[in-house]
């Protein structure tokens, strides 16, 4: 079978570099940008990307709302060609950067996905994940290509909530384990190949500059100062953790989160929390060894990642509807079938109670 790596085309990352957008566009791009934008970063976006009108540009604002949904996709198609747009930017969170990617996918026009958090491993793949209206999962759009251009401003990033730096943490925790288990078991990546060595040592690095810099990240954002290991998680949180899962493969913590939006109280909860708690029932379901649950459990507690149910906001727990969550991620989860053995709707149903009460047990014993 090939291998294949997929990337987004440049990657820039630095403090201020939002200032400076025209450097890093090329003339293939067109002049006229159009931009999905979520409204709580306009004021602190905005003035920074209007300083290319001055080099010539043209920029239509557009605020998202709603969901990364395909009637949503729709209506921003239509208000970007009725712009003449050539270019299209993602500003925001995932489920922005996610609508914007769907735009240019569906319209043939350039790509700039621009993190305000470095929240989840969405602003690199050429992955949709669509959810319907009401919030529930629909299905993974997969793009034609990966963007062109992702620009990550850590003057803005370091201003966003903590919570969303945890969050994407969370989210790139799970990298290293699903793409080893890939590995394990011969399993197809999400370009459906083989996965290449530098897809899964950059995976690999996921975790092993977690482990070095994630609190000292955590608390350098808490202190809202750029530091080396600030600069390092948000650069694992947005690339590594992005092209990781990407061409590394997943495994079975991005399948459970997938059933989790079954539950209709966790809608809200950060994609990173749910990923972090479906990676620890990874590893339950692996029966890794005591150091590695350990380290991870470790890791999870000490940034404020969720170990146990209750720590993501799931407090009445519905046992016949966890097993619907077992039964939908063995049904349509595809990547629960990359662990290098058979898995069924029971042993994910008992890996998530097991789980969840390792975690309960790690709390109470934590010093
Ligand atoms: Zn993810």
């Amino acid at each position: 079978m090939s291998m294949v790596f997929k990337s987004p085309s440049k990657y820039v990352q630095g403090f201020g570099v939002l200032g400076e957008v025209e450097k890093y566009l090329v003339d293939s791009m067109g002049k006229n940008l159009f931009v999905i934008m979520d409204p709580v970063v306009e004021e602190t976006v905005k003035p920074m990307l209007n300083q290319c009108i001055d080099k010539g540009y043209t920029i239509a604002y557009a605020a998202f709302q709603g969901e990364c949904s395909r009637k949503n996709i729709e209506k921003y198609i239509e208000l970007a060609k009725s712009a003449g747009a050539t270019t299209v930017f993602g500003v925001g969170g995932g489920k922005t950067m996610d609508t914007a990617k769907g735009v240019a996918h569906l319209s043939g026009m350039s790509l700039v996905i621009v993190p305000t958090a470095a929240s989840t491993d969405a602003p690199c793949s050429s992955v949709s994940v669509m959810y319907h209206e009401d919030g529930e999962f629909d299905d993974w759009l997969f793009l034609n290509a990966n963007p062109n251009l992702v620009l990550v401003d850590t003057s803005v990033i370091v201003k966003a909530p903590v919570k969303l730096l945890v969050a994407g943490m969370g989210d790139a925790l799970s990298t290293y384990f699903e793409a080893r288990v890939c590995r394990a078991s011969g399993s197809k990546n999400q370009a459906k190949a083989s996965p290449t060595i530098a897809a899964t040592t950059l995976a690999e690095k996921c975790w092993e500059i977690l482990a070095r810099d994630g609190v000292r990240a955590k608390l350098a954002a808490e202190a809202g100062v750029c530091t080396p290991a600030f600069e390092a998680v948000v650069e694992i949180n947005t690339l590594l953790s992005s092209v990781g899962f990407e061409s590394g493969g997943l495994g079975a913590a991005h399948a459970i989160q997938k059933g989790f939006t079954l539950i209709p109280e966790l809608h809200r909860a950060f994609h990173g929390y749910i990923v972090a708690f479906c990676t620890i029932t990874q590893l339950v379901m692996e029966n890794v060894d005591d150091t590695q649950l350990n380290a991870v459990l470790k890791f999870c507690k000490d940034v404020g990642l969720p170990i146990c149910f209750a720590d993501f906001g799931y407090h009445d727990v519905d046992y016949d509807l966890l097993w619907e969550v077992a039964d939908k991620t063995n049904k349509i989860g595809v990547s629960v079938h990359h662990l290098p053995f058979e898995v069924n709707t029971q042993m994910i149903y008992d890996g998530l109670l097991a789980a969840d009460a390792i975690g309960r047990a790690y709390h109470a014993n934590y010093a």
